[in-house]
């Protein structure tokens, strides 16, 4: 559909037409923002073209419009709150995890990213009186850190029936950027078929990390992740499911901070993602949340604990 739309504006030929839709330009509105000289160069056209053409992508997109205050209040409505098995995060976040926005989990190693990830998938395919999603979850493991045995673990440590609740979790391994990023084009698929409510990268940023090295790469860097972050929001959008990713944190300044506690990714990802968690390790087994970004709610702290049947209170 959208590639007839991209095909039938005038000036775009059928070759144009296919260089944008391998460069990400996949429906009219992703045209019609773009700026003419990023155009000209990833079709190959002249300016004055690239221009006609974004023109003629905004009288065709569907632009959207403004809605009022309780138009939006109505809409909010269809939120879905996912727990975190800690009624302590829970409260921090206004109730649990919200559908239809991105979350990040940021911290060091062994602060338990993973693991919160492993809780949330489980907790995804429970039933709304419990917490739960009320539907299927999926994963993007970026560095084979995804166990099943860690969800029977967790499952069975509640007395849940771990074989359904694994089977109702779709994972797939990413080997690099342009993996991941086809596995999330891929997931809007998955999603069409089955009812994915949750969607989680773990960790978003560690193959962008290792493969965009110094200075000069930075600005492709995060025109890369930029376009990922935005393939995972319509995931969010399509499917009202929640978006949880992860990501470490960085004392090297070309990671952008100098700041050992401070995520990467620069200000892409601070923009995208609508709730930021940064954990830190506690004495023993306990775990330091903090909210460090919420369109909604204070800044704040909770305290919880990674156990054998996962988070805990
Ligand atoms: P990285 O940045 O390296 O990916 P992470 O933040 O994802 O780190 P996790 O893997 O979530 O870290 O946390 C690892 C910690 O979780 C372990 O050090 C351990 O304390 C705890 N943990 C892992 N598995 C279990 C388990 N089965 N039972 C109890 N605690 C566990
Ligand atoms: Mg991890």
């Amino acid at each position: 559909m959208s590639e007839e739309e991209i095909k039938e504006l005038p000036g775009v030929g059928p070759a144009t037409a296919e260089k944008l839709m391998d460069s990400g330009y996949k429906d009219l509105l992703s045209i019609a923002v773009e700026s003419p000289r990023v155009l000209s160069d990833v079709a190959d056209l002249g300016d004055s073209t690239a221009g006609k053409v974004i023109q003629a992508a905004k009288d065709a997109a569907d632009i959207g419009g403004f809605e009022t205050g309780d138009q939006l209040l109505e809409k909010r409505k269809n939120v879905g709150m996912l727990t975190t098995s800690a009624e302590s995060v829970d409260d921090l976040l206004g109730g649990g995890i919200e559908t239809g926005s991105i979350t990040e989990f940021f911290g060091e190693f062994g602060s338990g990213k993973t693991q919160v990830a492993h809780q949330l998938l489980v907790n995804a395919t429970l039933p709304e009186e419990e917490g739960g999603l009320d539907g299927e979850a999926m994963i993007i493991d970026t560095e084979n850190s995804f166990r099943p045995e860690r969800i029977t673990e967790i499952a069975e440590g509640r007395d849940l029936d771990a074989e359904s609740i694994l089977e109702d979790i779709h994972v797939a391994r990413a080997f690099n950027t342009h993996h991941q990023m086809l596995l999330a084009e891929k997931a809007l698929d998955i999603g069409d078929e089955h009812p994915i409510k949750l969607l989680v990268v773990d960790s978003l940023t560690s193959h962008f990390r290792a493969e965009y090295v110094g200075r000069g790469s930075l600005a492709e860097r995060q025109q890369t992740l930029n376009k990922h972050l935005h393939e995972l929001l319509k995931f969010a959008e399509r499917n009202n499911a929640a978006i949880v990713v992860t990501n470490q944190v960085t004392a090297n300044p070309d990671q952008f901070f100098g700041d050992p506690t401070k995520p990467i990714g620069g200000h892409i990802l601070g923009h995208t993602a609508t709730f930021r968690i940064y954990l830190r390790k506690s004495k023993g087994d306990k775990r330091i949340a903090r909210l460090v970004d919420s369109p909604n709610m204070p800044e704040g702290e909770a305290v919880f604990k990674v156990e054998a049947c996962g988070v805990t209170e």
